[in-house]
């Protein structure tokens, strides 16, 4: 079977809410994945920011045959070994005390805003977010979603939701009432073109949280687990929240996420006020567990931080030999964004388009950046072939 053949089955059985590349995967190993005609690809997208220690990784791989064998589901009506394993690495290693665990990002949002709410009691339900933001697609998450392109068709969408204006705290502050419970954001913008948020606008949105008596939420979806250089990206920005959620990175591939949060606020979901069938299923939870322990490994951090150093200064190499097309960098560690010209914008989908010609996997986040997300496993060697085929792309697009 070829790209073509599968790709012809598959537009004719799926509902069609993705634009897809034409190549079907079939095989993935660190950086680098194969397609159905044999064609090898280098990944800087990692099935957005998901595959963290490489397609296939060993020792996640063994781990998760491993758990496949001695038992794959049992549900949440009993305990089982890899989901506390999971659960203690978490609560060591963060601010929080407890976990609810979920199989998606969009599903530890819906908790973390559930949480918000019981945590806040009656008439305070309001959750304060930004402008550009992204938190998932159910309908919750929608709403808290400060992007209209992801509401729209989908009204009435569920109340309570109110975003600001990104940049400056008053407009968040003008926007407390006694309705609020609590305000939710990103520390970096991932999904709306890898925008960071300052450490000072983070420290005076802490600061609007304590002195209202709101709940800091920080959906670290995307940033956390070593994205950022450090495992949760709001270790560099001096600000703890009260309520994290977690997803992508977390199981490598396999469907997991987390809410973490403080024994007080925990306290308020008692038995039967949330739950998930599948969530912490053992096979993806022992998947996790090799994760964290491979990224809390002496030096994994630091070479993270060492290669996004490398990776920054060739692609600010990029915005100076095209200024035509490209301005400079954002982002930190290996989430990274090559920011564009206007006339860069109007191209960015050619370039992804002939980057994927190239053999080079990249994306166009939120129509506006070039976005890097790596394996952090990613080489310097990598690094220098992504870019050459960058600078060969834009060579050729004049
Ligand atoms: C990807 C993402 C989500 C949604 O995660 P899903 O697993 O697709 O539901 C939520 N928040 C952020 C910041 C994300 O990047």
């Amino acid at each position: 079977m070829t790209n073509a053949e599968w790709a012809t089955r598959g537009n004719k059985v799926f509902i069609g809410t993705y634009s897809r590349f034409p190549a079907a995967m079939v095989k993935g190993s660190g950086c680098r994945l194969w397609d159905a005609d044999g064609k090898e690809y280098l990944d800087f997208l990692a099935g957005i920011a998901v595959c963290s220690l490489g397609h296939c990784h060993p020792a996640v791989t063994e781990a998760i045959c491993r758990q496949a064998g001695e038992l794959v589901h049992v549900s949440n009506l009993f305990h089982t070994p890899p989901q506390i394993r999971l659960a203690e690495l978490l609560v060591n290693n963060s601010f929080a005390d407890r976990v609810f665990m979920c199989n998606s990002g969009a599903e530890a949002n819906e908790a973390a805003i559930k949480l918000a709410r019981i945590h806040s009691g009656e008439g305070r339900y309001e959750i304060i977010s930004l402008a550009g933001s992204f938190h998932g697609r159910t309908l919750a998450t929608v709403a808290a979603t400060g992007q209209p392109r992801f509401h729209q068709g989908f009204e009435p969408l569920p109340q309570g939701f109110v975003h600001a204006e990104f940049g400056d705290p008053r407009t968040i502050e003008a926007l407390v009432s006694s309705k609020t419970c609590a305000i939710l954001c990103e520390p970096l913008q991932g999904e709306s073109g890898v925008r960071p948020l300052e450490p000072e606008y983070i420290r005076a949105i802490r600061d609007i949280c304590d002195r209202h008596g709101l709940l800091l939420i920080f959906d670290e979806v995307q940033t956390g687990l070593g994205r950022t250089g450090t495992l949760f990206a709001h270790e560099q920005l001096g600000v703890t929240p009260d309520i994290m959620t977690l997803a992508k990175a977390l199981g490598n591939g396999l469907p997991l996420g987390a809410m973490l949060t403080t024994e007080s606020i925990a306290a308020s979901l008692t038995v039967g006020t949330h739950a998930s069938t599948f969530g912490g299923n053992p096979v993806a939870t022992a998947a996790a567990v090799e994760v964290l322990t491979l990224m809390l490994a002496d030096g994994f951090m630091a070479s993270i931080r060492e290669k996004s150093a490398y990776f920054v200064d060739k692609l600010q190499g990029v915005a100076v030999r095209y200024p035509q097309w490209a301005t400079g960098v954002r982002g930190r560690g290996l989430l990274l964004g090559l920011m564009l010209t206007d006339k860069g914008i109007e191209r960015g989908a050619e370039i992804v388009q002939r980057m994927f010609e190239e053999g080079a996997l990249i994306n166009f986040a939120g129509n506006r950046v070039l976005r890097f997300v790596p394996p952090l496993i990613v080489g310097t060697a990598e690094i220098d072939t992504l870019v050459d085929k960058l600078c060969l792309v834009l060579d050729r697009l004049a």
